[in-house]
């Protein structure tokens, strides 16, 4: 059996490269290391991160997190060598040489899992490593030596899996009432005996009982927007009120989120609402849209040979943890997040159900399928815990028979920019052709088992002569969408058909008319005064997209009548398939329709309720879609219409749902409430915790804008200052990624290391777990850190934010501006992201840290947006440094002592 301590090991991080062989660690250099790891195969960690470390793309070799998914599948582990070495039960390693020397012994230590007899992830080992060996898999032959033989051929991954059971619709909630002091029972139960009451918690509990009463007047539903401060343990102050009304009604309540972490932890809570670990999983479900979960005909596919290369390595990875996943959820689920990007993404959203071309019951899995199950275990459910998007598409698109009556909307400071994207309309290259491929079926070289509508209602339409007729008029007048390279026939003027001609002269008045951008980043321009040969282009297209739409419209109130009528031949798989197609036909049909009504104004009156532009989507500089986008003027219009009014009671929740006013207006005009025909109750509880003495902020007045050295140095200064712990918040990726260029190294050598969002190729999640794992790592990135990151304690004690983080002059956000009261609409924005940033700072009782602007523009009415009693000072980047290092002397000095250190419970959070 080879021995694996015998074998080299690559190190590579911002500090430098070393090289691990017989005599241990040594550092070298760029070229040695290249010309190594090319000749030899080395133990690694993140080969692709490595090999940005190195300056050299190409590295491969035996990768520690490959081994890791193949052993512990489904399991978490912070992906780097202290995240590891504790996993496996090995000491931090003090410093870099000594992460390096432990590479060897880590992997050890998981390869020794194989001959473990509790190994719980045997089952499929032998068979998936015996493909591996023929995929070429670098760890198939170690792998090999140490498992032993199965007695019996092992079970398929397919036949492993648990199937759903149909049940009975649900029968309506009951009518009834809580009484009073009823939730706050509930919550003291929740709690625990013993636990410190905590008042505002128990407030909040019983003033969210309001959503579950029952309701008095059709479309006029009981709606509560509660802002409970950071602190008051809100998540339990809901979910007291809700779990008990699902029990005593027999009901379901939505609880949906905008981020996965808020997901996870309410996962989590559901300990406490039912203890019992199967009762749970029928009574407490997450649920989340189909386009996160693995399509098992997909993986089957691609396991059996349509993937190749790497791709196919990362198929076999996948069918392993798909064999032991909670629920197969591959975006925020149990599949490592690290995953795919160890494979530089390829192949992994092939393995998901983007495109709607699920056969249904048509497909062999479909008893076993992760979809439906999710599907059919939230109709039974007490609690479904779902995200923004999905409840508002769900309710919109009338997806689930009785409907959403109850929905608790926490993160509700997010429902304007959840409906802003759910009620949008994009007539765009991209979205046709996936229209047409829906339709049509697979082009030329696509890969996969991707069948178009003709293939999958073939049967139902040889039986039905009205339905056959439609179906071949929709794929003829689908032949005129975009096809197969669309975008390079567009650029070079050479369109084919309607819409190509179409996106070609929006391309060119884009062109004409847009502000030029730096970077090569994306192109608008209003949709006004368009030229003439744009008129044409939309009347020609209007008049394909018309032809379209009547076979489809046709087609599914035929399909509807086979269901209604049904015939002897229409067996259960059919009519799954035929409910697919019908669904499918509806939602497609109901985005073509709004196509045509935004073709139908070109040239004509614009529409007040819509702000309507076109674009050219680049990515440094490279072209990547281009058409029309669509949005409301004030989308909390069609969320109160067609979410928030159909339900019986609706409780929206945040710690800043009051975007730092006193008063309620923005709040009610944030979330919809303004729109219905009665008035929302309000509830209010101040966090409890003294920011006064936890928080302070700084505006620095020294560092110039502009002056990207000077930024840099700052960041750098502030970091090296803070012992590390920092997020740092960037408002362009083109600064973030010039920041960190600058810095990554100088702060490597003290021992600091920086991850940055759009520069590490690790997906963000798995960026934020690196982060709140080591207490001296710093995180540089975007909005999306400043909005969800959830890191209480000492990981996180600085917050340093470049600039003020004025709206981009976008045309939307013109059109907005214009509405909504000029620059006081700006300092409205602003003064909430300023909040949400903030909010990061101080996340549990005891946590302390500094919140510094590195903008001396940033105007006094703004500073409201920190919690009252926040000392907020102007001072220089000198005076700035020294308060954080003095704050670091007060509460986290001994942080610089424990670099490496894991922290446990990576989910807790205070709310
Ligand atoms: S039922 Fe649909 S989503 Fe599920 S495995 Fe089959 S094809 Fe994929």
């Amino acid at each position: 059996m080879t021995s694996v301590l015998s074998l080299p090991a690559l190190h590579a991080s911002h500090a430098g490269i070393w090289l691990v062989g017989p005599d241990g660690a040594r550092e070298a250099g760029r070229g040695e290391a290249i010309r190594a790891v090319s000749d030899t195969p080395h133990i690694l960690l993140n080969a692709p991160l490595a090999g940005q470390r190195l300056g050299y793309a190409e590295v491969s070799g035996l990768d520690l997190l490959e081994l890791f998914a193949f052993i512990h599948p489904a399991r978490f582990v912070v992906p780097t060598v202290p995240g590891l070495a504790s996993f496996v039960g090995l000491d931090t390693p003090a410093d870099e040489a000594a992460a390096a020397a432990l590479l060897p012994a880590i992997a050890g230590r998981l390869l020794a899992t194989l001959g473990e007899e509790d190994w719980a992830a045997r089952e499929g080992a032998w068979t998936i490593n015996a493909t591996l060996h023929r995929l070429g898999w670098g760890w198939a032959g170690l792998v090999g030596q140490r498992l032993r033989r199965p007695e019996r051929g092992e079970r398929m991954l397919f036949s492993r899996l648990e199937p759903w059971e149909e049940a009975a619709e649900r029968p309506p909630a009951r009518v009834i009432r809580l009484g009073d002091g009823e939730a706050e029972a509930r919550l003291a139960q929740l709690t625990g005996a013993g636990s410190e009451t905590r008042e505002g918690q128990r407030a909040f509990a019983g003033a969210a009982a309001h959503a579950f009463a029952p309701r008095d007047r059709r479309d006029a539903p009981n709606v509560l927007l509660a802002e409970a401060g950071t602190g008051i343990g809100k998540t339990l102050g809901y979910l007291a009120p809700a779990s008990l009304w699902a029990e005593k009604a027999g009901g379901t309540v939505w609880v949906s989120t905008y981020t996965k972490a808020l997901q996870r932890q309410l996962d989590a809570e559901g300990r406490r609402i039912v203890p019992d670990e199967e009762q749970r999983k029928k009574r407490i479900v997450v649920r989340k849209g189909r386009e996160n979960y693995l399509c098992l005909l997909n993986l089957e596919d691609a396991m059996q040979g349509s993937f190749s290369g790497r791709a196919a390595v990362l198929a076999q990875l996948v069918g392993r943890w798909a064999a032991y996943s909670k629920d197969g959820d591959m975006v925020g689920g149990d599949l490592p997040g690290w995953l795919p990007s160890l494979f530089r993404r390829a192949g992994a959203t092939a393995l998901t159900d983007r495109r709607g071309e699920c056969v249904y019951a048509g497909c062999p899995h479909y008893r076993k399928c992760f979809i439906e199950k999710a599907e059919r275990a939230s109709r039974g459910a007490d609690l479904v815990i779902a995200n923004h998007a999905l409840v508002m598409v769900s309710a919109a698109r009338g997806r689930l028979g009785g409907g959403l009556e109850r929905i608790v909307f926490d993160e509700g400071h997010h429902l304007f920019d959840a409906a802003d994207s759910t009620f949008a309309v994009a007539l765009t290259g991209a979205e046709t052709i996936e229209l047409r491929r829906w339709i049509i079926g697979p082009e030329r070289s696509s890969r996969g088992r991707r069948r178009g509508l003709a293939a999958r209602l073939l049967d139902v339409c040889s039986y039905d002569e009205e339905g056959a007729v439609a179906l071949d008029a929709a794929v003829q007048a689908a032949g005129l969408l975009p096809g197969d390279g669309w975008l390079g026939r567009v650029v070079e003027g050479l369109p084919l058909g309607p819409l190509e001609a179409l996106f070609a002269a929006v391309r060119s008045s884009v062109l004409a008319r847009a502000r030029a951008e730096d970077a090569g980043y994306g192109l608008e321009t209003e949709l006004a005064e368009p030229d003439a040969p744009l008129v044409e282009a939309a009347a020609a297209a209007l008049v394909a997209l018309e032809a379209l739409q009547r076979p489809m419209t046709a087609l599914r109130l035929r399909l509807e009548a086979v269901l209604e009528d049904a015939p002897d031949w229409l067996d259960a798989a059919a009519r799954a398939r035929v409910e697919g197609a019908i669904a499918g036909l509806n939602w497609r049909g109901g985005a073509v329709a709004a196509w045509a009504q935004l073709l139908a104004r070109v040239g004509g009156a614009a529409d007040p309720d819509f702000v309507d532009w076109m674009n050219v989507d680049r990515i440094e500089g490279r072209e990547l879609d281009i058409g029309f986008q669509r949005r409301w003027l004030d989308p909390t219009r069609p969320l109160a219409k067609a979410v928030i009014e159909p339900a019986h009671g609706v409780l929206v929740t945040s710690a800043t749902l009051r975007g730092g006013e006193e008063h309620w207006e923005v709040a009610n005009a944030r979330t919809g409430a303004a729109h219905l025909p009665t008035a929302p109750a309000h509830f209010h509880a101040a966090s409890p915790f003294d920011y006064a003495s936890a928080a302070e902020v700084l505006v620095v007045t020294d560092v110039r804008q502009g002056d990207l050295a000077a930024l840099a140095n700052a960041y750098a200064r502030l970091i090296t200052a803070a012992g590390g712990g920092t997020l740092g918040l960037f408002t362009a990726i083109a600064r973030l990624k010039a920041v960190q260029a600058r810095i990554a190294d100088r702060l490597a050598r003290e021992r600091l290391p920086l991850l940055a969002q759009h520069v590490d190729p690790i997906d963000t999640g798995t960026l934020v777990d690196m982060f709140r794992a080591d207490p001296r790592a710093s995180l540089l990135g975007t909005d999306a850190l400043r909005d969800g990151v959830d890191v209480p304690g000492e990981s996180l004690r600085l917050v340093v934010m470049e600039r003020v983080p004025w709206p981009r002059p976008t045309v939307l956000h013109a059109a907005r501006r214009l509405a909504g009261g000029g620059s006081a609409y700006d300092d409205r924005v602003v003064k909430a992201r300023l909040a949400q940033a903030f909010g990061r700072l101080v996340r549990r009782q005891g946590d302390r840290g500094t919140f510094v602007m590195l903008s001396a523009a940033c105007p006094s009415r703004l500073l409201t947006a920190f919690p009252p009693g926040v000392q907020v000072s102007r001072v220089t980047l000198d005076e700035a440094v020294s308060r954080v290092a003095a704050a670091r002397e007060t509460t986290g000095g001994s942080v610089g002592e424990r670099g490496g250190e894991l922290r446990p419970d990576p989910l807790q959070r205070i709310d």
